[in-house]
């Protein structure tokens, strides 16, 4: 069993005795920022000259400086800047700025598990990974809830990271839920698999190979979008809340007896040998490469494979279905559809 931390575990004094330089204010920076600040930390946000997010970050009162003045303030220096971004900004921005013994505390290990930064060794190298996106890890926060966090070391100069990896946990609310002890490794591997083969690329895959076998077996698209995708959200709030079994059993009994017998003909063994592949290509630092080579050349095929997805017909049809609901218009703030 995984070891875990809670609230007794963590003492708040030891982030609140330092200066905190929270670089990016995007998903994860704003929920870390303001977490922090409202748990007694001292903090400063790092933001390019021009950044849309510094007037954000300066209207919920925080303080704004250039990414090079926050990293000479910060005793913990927190990297939350898009992981494509990371390397450079680390090596042209931070690194030469940093104080000595300054901690770098990361949300997911990309950079450091597949060696884009190498931090020198007097530094401490942290991980409070939340398991949820950043919005959802403030307002979880201000409800005086928390979302539970995934907390590593990966290098202990100070011989003090523990303490200071769980003192940060708790600032940001994890600890009200609970913090999963794992490693930069671990958490990156993990991660990118579960996000290819399950989360995003399986599942949007799942969806729209459904959508186009009906539509072109003569149904409608609008009944194809709402059995394949519009009912979605219903199943997997009934796993969330009681597992697979849960949903199996608030399920009518041809469905569930229709899962038994027709799930394993689609997911079959050649997809498990499909995913093994995927992990291997994680494992071995190839989708990594993949990813960092097409970002440093503009990103040519990441931008071809967005477009072509915003261009399959599963989208206009979904986009006219969901202005049908009222929460339509509580769409996130942030995010405006066709805008990736
Ligand atoms: P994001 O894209 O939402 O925001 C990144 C922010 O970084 C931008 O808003 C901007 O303020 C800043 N930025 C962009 N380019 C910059 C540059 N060149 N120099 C300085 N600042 C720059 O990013 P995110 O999704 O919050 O991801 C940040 C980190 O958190 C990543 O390591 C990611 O893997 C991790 N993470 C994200 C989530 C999530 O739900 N989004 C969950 C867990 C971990
Ligand atoms: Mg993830
Ligand atoms: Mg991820
Ligand atoms: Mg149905
Ligand atoms: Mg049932």
């Amino acid at each position: 069993m995984a070891e875990m931390f809670h609230e007794d575990d963590a003492d708040l004094a030891v982030i609140q005795s330092k200066t905190v330089a929270v670089i990016g204010y995007g998903s994860q920076g704003h929920a870390h920022a303001l977490n922090l600040r409202d748990s007694g930390v001292n903090v400063v946000v790092g933001l390019r000259e021009g950044s849309k997010s510094v007037a954000k970050a300066e209207e919920a009162g925080l303080t704004v400086k250039s990414v090079e003045d926050a990293v000479k303030e910060g005793d913990v220096v927190v990297i939350l800047a898009p992981d494509q971004v990371q390397a450079t900004l680390y090596k042209e921005q931070i690194e030469p700025n940093l104080r000595p013994g300054a901690a770098l505390l990361f949300a997911h290990g990309f950079n450091i598990h597949y060696g884009y930064i190498k931090p020198a060794a007097d530094h401490d190298v942290i991980m409070v990974a939340p398991k949820g996106p950043g919005h959802t890890v403030r307002r979880e926060f201000e409800a005086g809830r928390g979302v539970p966090v995934l907390v590593c070391v990966e290098q202990d100069a100070s011989g003090q990271a523990w303490p200071l990896v769980l003192s940060y946990a708790k600032a940001i609310g994890g600890l009200r839920a609970g913090a999963i002890k794992t490693t930069f490794r671990e958490e990156t591997e993990t991660d990118l698999f579960g996000e290819q083969d399950v989360l995003c690329g399986g599942l949007s895959k799942l969806i729209q190979t459904g959508f186009e076998v009906l539509v072109e077996a003569g149904y409608q698209p609008e009944m194809a979008y709402f059995e394949v995708c519009h009912e979605m959200k219903l199943i997997v709030d009934l796993i969330n809340e009681g597992g697979i079994s849960k949903q199996r059993w608030s399920c009518s009994d041809t469905a569930e007896y229709g899962d038994y017998v027709s799930g394993p003909r689609v997911i079959g063994p050649e997809v498990k040998e499909h995913m093994k592949e995927v992990l291997k290509d994680i494992q071995d630092g190839t989708f990594a490469k993949r990813f960092m080579d097409d970002q440093a050349a503009g990103a040519p095929e990441f931008k071809k494979l967005r477009a072509e997805g915003e261009a399959h017909p599963i989208e206009a049809v979904g986009k006219q279905i969901r202005s049908l609901f009222s929460w339509s218009e509580e769409v996130d703030k942030d995010y405006t559809e066709g805008s990736v």
